[in-house]
């Protein structure tokens, strides 16, 4: 049966564009098929440096210089009086990108995504995937476009980098429970009227709580005077029962120092709210298809890891892909996708585990604030670099977090 394309790609945010972009680069023809019209809003607008590497090999980035992004180098973490900056610069990579953007997504992944059709990826928005049948080297996708008319696409292969929407997983019942409990997200945009000089807006603020360390907010300034204000909480903590989720959020920031870095913040869009983000699924590869990015899974928003992972996938699987079109059978899935995708991710995950029971906020601001290999390898993984397995905190990261908990833990 003749296919109409090699690979078809569903969704076009970072992983699906950025997959199409480097397939297409190889000589594939691919397709992507976008439910939505872009621009449009998904949060997630911290990158980390590591994911420069992919956008570069992908092409992307003198378009991205263009948009004039808000230039990122690091974070600064607070808690009370507790205070420590990170600088990405300062990590254990000898080759790589230490600093990043911070961006509206709606623009960003638009970006990403005219940048892959300009190439010539034949990428259709407002058309939403429905039913599948995979098979390696004959796919079937049933789509619907926005006239509600449904039509069928034939490929060699599926690509899945639906995002949230998961629809290999719910449609091939492949989704498992995450391992962590759920939290809610409250976030919104705000007219930032920072004023305050020793604020820094190449930085991302993350602050905890001064009474309740499982409680965290993000300030992510842009470059055009406006910012990301978000706060995570444990969904349905009795502490706000009866409350609305406007006063929760203007409550838990007036409870911190962004109280007063935020008192003159005109809010631009309506309060979103989003419960049970986290995601797993029960194998990342199979007969014809492959998952990236948030359709494989999501751990926490904590480390700004998201676009990194899905990045990250994104090359690795057109990699895989590349070197199947030129003819090589003996491709392993398994081994050569996911169990290395998966190394980083649960680097990430230990990281999230730390942050979360309090080791790794021990760390961060115990640590002494010098210029080691010890500093760097835990600065590495904040900035992105979670596969360099000659970072021992990589290769042993719960054996070094706790070593490093001990070692960063005040005597009492
Ligand atoms: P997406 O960006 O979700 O793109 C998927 C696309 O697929 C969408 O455009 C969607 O319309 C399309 N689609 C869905 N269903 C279908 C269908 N049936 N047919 C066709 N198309 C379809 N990450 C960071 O890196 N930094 C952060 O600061 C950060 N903050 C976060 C804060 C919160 C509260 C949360 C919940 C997440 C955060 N993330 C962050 C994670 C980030 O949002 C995701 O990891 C990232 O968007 C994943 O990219 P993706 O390409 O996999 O999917």
């Amino acid at each position: 049966m003749r296919q109409d394309c090699d690979i078809a790609v569903i969704g076009a945010g970072p992983a699906g564009s950025t997959v199409a972009k480097l397939l297409h680069d190889a000589g594939l023809r691919v397709t992507v098929l976008e439910a939505q019209e872009f621009p449009r809003f998904v949060i997630g607008e911290s990158l980390l440096p590591n994911c420069m590497n992919v956008l570069e090999r992908a092409g992307f980035l003198p378009a991205l210089e263009k948009a004039g992004f808000q230039h990122k180098n690091g974070a600064v973490f607070e808690c009370g009086k507790k205070h420590r900056t990170i600088d990405f610069r300062q990590n254990f990579e000898t080759t790589g990108w230490g600093t990043t953007y911070q961006v509206k997504r709606a623009e960003f992944d638009h970006i990403l995504a005219n940048e892959a059709a300009r190439a010539g990826v034949d990428l259709r928005f407002d058309h939403t995937v429905t039913a599948v049948q995979t098979s390696d080297g004959d796919c079937l996708i049933t789509y619907q476009d926005k006239a509600g008319a449904t039509s069928e696409l034939r490929a060699g292969f599926i690509v899945d980098a639906s995002g949230y929407g998961r629809v290999l997983p719910k449609l091939l019942g492949l989704a498992r429970a995450p391992q962590s409990i759920a939290r809610r997200a409250l976030f919104t945009h705000v007219n930032d009227r920072i004023d305050d000089p020793g604020y820094d807006r190449d930085k991302i603020l993350i602050t905890i709580h001064p009474d309740r360390h499982d409680i965290w907010y993000w300030l992510i300034p842009f470059s055009d005077g406006t910012a990301s204000v978000g706060v995570i909480y444990p969904d349905g903590d009795p502490e706000f029962t009866g409350m609305g989720e406007q006063d929760i959020f203007d409550r838990l920031i007036s409870e911190t120092r962004l109280g007063h870095l935020l008192a003159n913040a005109k809010q631009t869009r309506q309060l979103q709210s989003i419960a049970g983000y986290s995601a797993d699924s029960e194998k990342l590869c199979g007969d014809g298809y492959v998952l990236l990015g948030n359709a494989a899974g999501f751990l926490d928003p904590v480390f700004s890891s998201g676009v990194t992972i899905a990045l990250h996938s994104a090359e690795l699987a057109a990699d895989m892909l590349i070197t199947r079109h030129q003819g090589h059978t003996d491709i392993d899935w398994e081994t050569d996708f996911a169990k290395p995708l998966i190394q980083g991710v649960e680097t990430f995950r230990s990281y999230v585990d730390a942050w979360y029971d309090g080791r790794l906020q021990t760390i961060i601001f115990e640590q002494p604030d010098d210029d080691s290999q010890l500093k760097r390898m835990v600065v590495s993984i904040l900035a992105g670099y979670a596969w360099n397995m000659e970072n021992p905190l990589v290769a042993k990261t719960d054996r070094y977090l706790e070593m490093l908990h001990d070692l960063c833990t005040p005597a009492s």
